[in-house]
């Protein structure tokens, strides 16, 4: 049986933090659309340069673009028992990209689908989005409100040197909260409508949030 997790929920929610340690858990690839969009940017591909205008403006890059890239992570041998997808679909047509994809990938395997959404109160995110620094080594995620390094700048993990992403500012955040609500929040009906959503309560520190994402996984 595959266990394919998919996470909904606005900038910031807590999903990146939550997922990496839920892949770490279930020992199932943690597959990261914005995550593997940078990597593309910062080797210059021709995907990764395409994406870039979108990204800096915080706007979802396109469909097309990102299914393939999905796609083709997906279809890798380490996500042959299940993925922890995390930023995808992000859209009603990248939800029907990955139920085509699911099809072709999973012939003959029966699997189990959950979507998985952070309800929160979206008030404090942008606060918490100038304040999300991450490793450029490790990719450790922290949060200088409530996940302060121990040494300014430097990740507690590895050592390695902590950044700020270049779309984590004011003005950038707010078009993604706007893009978040235009295209990506109708998924939560989308979802409940096909019998797959879990809704979890994302307020709350890390581990609480952890709690109670372990009693939907299952
Ligand atoms: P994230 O790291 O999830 O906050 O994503 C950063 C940016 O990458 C987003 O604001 C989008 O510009 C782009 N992006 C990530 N995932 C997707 C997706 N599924 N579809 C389109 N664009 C995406």
């Amino acid at each position: 049986m595959k266990t394919e997790l998919i996470f909904l929920g606005p900038p910031a929610c807590g999903k990146g933090t939550q997922t990496t340690k839920l892949a770490e858990y279930l020992k199932l690839p943690h597959v990261d659309t914005g995550s593997l969009l940078r990597e593309e940017i910062k080797n210059q591909t021709p995907a990764g340069v395409e994406a870039k205008s979108y990204i800096d403006k915080g706007h979802l890059v396109p469909v097309e673009l990102v299914s393939r890239i999905i796609k083709n992570r997906l279809a890798k041998d380490d996500c042959k028992n299940g993925y922890i997808l995390d930023g995808f679909p992000r859209s009603l047509e990248q939800a029907e990209q990955l139920t085509q994809i699911n099809k072709e990938l999973d012939e003959g395997i029966s699997s189990n689908f959950k979507a998985i959404y952070f309800d929160i109160d979206t008030s404090i995110l942008v606060e918490r989005i100038v304040n999300r620094r991450s490793c450029q080594k490790c990719g450790e995620i922290y949060n200088l409100m409530f996940k302060a390094p121990k040494k300014d700048g430097i990740c507690d993990k590895c050592g390695g040197e902590l950044t700020q992403r270049k779309d984590d500012t004011r003005e950038v955040a707010q078009s993604r909260f706007d893009t978040y609500n235009r295209e990506t929040a109708p998924l939560v009906k989308y979802y409940t409508d096909l019998g797959v959503l879990k809704s979890i309560d994302a307020n709350g520190s890390i581990d609480d949030v952890w709690e109670r994402l372990l009693e939907v996984i299952y």
